[in-house]
């Protein structure tokens, strides 16, 4: 049963080379705008949103929209949300071939309160559930970058309980998602060791790297400086490179392509490859409004305003025009794992 959704997720997504898709395959959630750190490269901490979609929208959302093979529930802090198991419940039972679901957390949240709800989401049987735990540094670092004094201890207290989660539940795995920008220039691989020292059987490819950018409608940032110097990010990537090893399981395969894509964009600040925005994912921010992508501020619709059915929308005249804008070479510069995924799987040759 597993592996028939897994196939289904690799056959979507090989399809998508081809065709344009009846609706998306993979929805990138924020269910939460919330936010308890103090991160320097990131704004979101700093909305006081209210008015966000409530548990019946998004069960009805879920329900008319019953296509996802893989769901992001992002934030804000999505553990701030006390019916995350609720939401995830929504996608796992209406999307009947769902295979994967993907969460990161900054470990703000008690321990306890983080283990309990993932241990319920783990009990709903979506066959893969991966946690990315946010660290963007070593302990000194971390906390400095994040503006909270002992998050680089909690995260560890953290993955030490996820460890003992994954002997538990075969389909959980997690990993640190480390966002390289002006505020932790050169520290990716001492903290890469350090995390070896306190968690022994860590390895390089247990880190999922990012590159801070700009966003007006997610990071909320678009007036701060917030991008490493770009020869930094190139030195501290190809010595990361260095250290992972080659693994032939797929999400590392795509993980592989993805760093490899993601040196292109640190050299050249070009796009590495047109993205599948619109045609193989979309953007949901937690009041309903759509977007292409998390990066790219042109709002398509508000899931509100049609009935919560993204089909219209999806063929809508909006939609059409940004996927002629992607043909045209004019969306926004984008490389983040929110996208890049769908893109590189979208183009298969980027894999070879
Ligand atoms: S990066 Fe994550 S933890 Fe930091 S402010 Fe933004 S949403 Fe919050």
């Amino acid at each position: 049963m597993h592996t028939n959704k897994f196939i289904g997720l690799g056959a979507t997504a090989l399809r998508s080379n081809f065709t344009r898709l009846q609706l998306p395959y993979k929805l990138n959630f924020a269910i939460t705008m919330r936010c308890q750190s103090r991160c320097l490269h990131c704004s979101i901490w700093q909305l006081k949103p209210t008015g966000e979609l409530t548990i019946e929208e998004i069960r009805e959302f879920a329900k008319k929209n019953n296509s996802f093979k893989w769901v992001e529930l992002t934030g804000g802090e999505p553990f701030l949300r006390s019916d995350i198991v609720e939401i995830a419940r929504a996608f796992k039972e209406e999307s009947r071939k769902l295979y994967v679901l993907t969460m990161p957390t900054n470990s703000l949240c008690s321990n306890e309160l983080v283990v309990s709800r993932l241990t319920e989401i783990l009990k709903l049987g979506i066959p893969r559930v991966v946690m990315t735990l946010s660290l963007d540094g070593h302990r000194e670092v971390h906390d400095r970058v994040r503006g909270v004094p002992g998050n680089f201890d909690r995260v560890m207290a953290l993955a030490r309980k996820f460890t003992e989660m994954k002997k538990e539940y075969p389909g959980f795995s997690f990993l640190f998602g480390y966002t390289i920008n002006k505020f932790n220039e050169g520290q990716l691989i001492r903290t890469v060791n350090e995390v070896m020292k306190e968690l022994p059987g860590t390895t390089a490819n247990d880190f999922h790297i990012n590159l801070a950018q700009n966003s007006s409608n997610y990071y909320h940032n678009e007036n701060s400086q917030v991008k490493a110097a770009s020869d930094d990010m190139v030195a501290e990537l190809e010595q990361f490179l260095k250290m992972r090893r080659m693994q032939m399981e797929p999400m590392q395969l795509v993980e592989g392509a993805f760093l490899k894509n993601l040196l292109v964009f640190a050299k050249t600040g070009k796009q590495p490859m047109k993205s599948r925005s619109l045609e193989a994912s979309l953007f949901l921010d937690s009041w309903g409004n759509i977007y292409p992508s998390i990066m790219w501020d042109k709002k398509i619709a508000n899931v509100r305003e049609v009935g919560f059915a993204l089909g219209k929308v999806w063929s809508g005249r909006e939609a059409e025009e940004v996927r002629s804008a992607i043909k045209r070479g004019e969306e926004p510069v984008q490389w983040t794992s929110c996208e890049a995924y769908q893109s590189i799987v979208g183009n298969v040759g980027s894999l070879l």
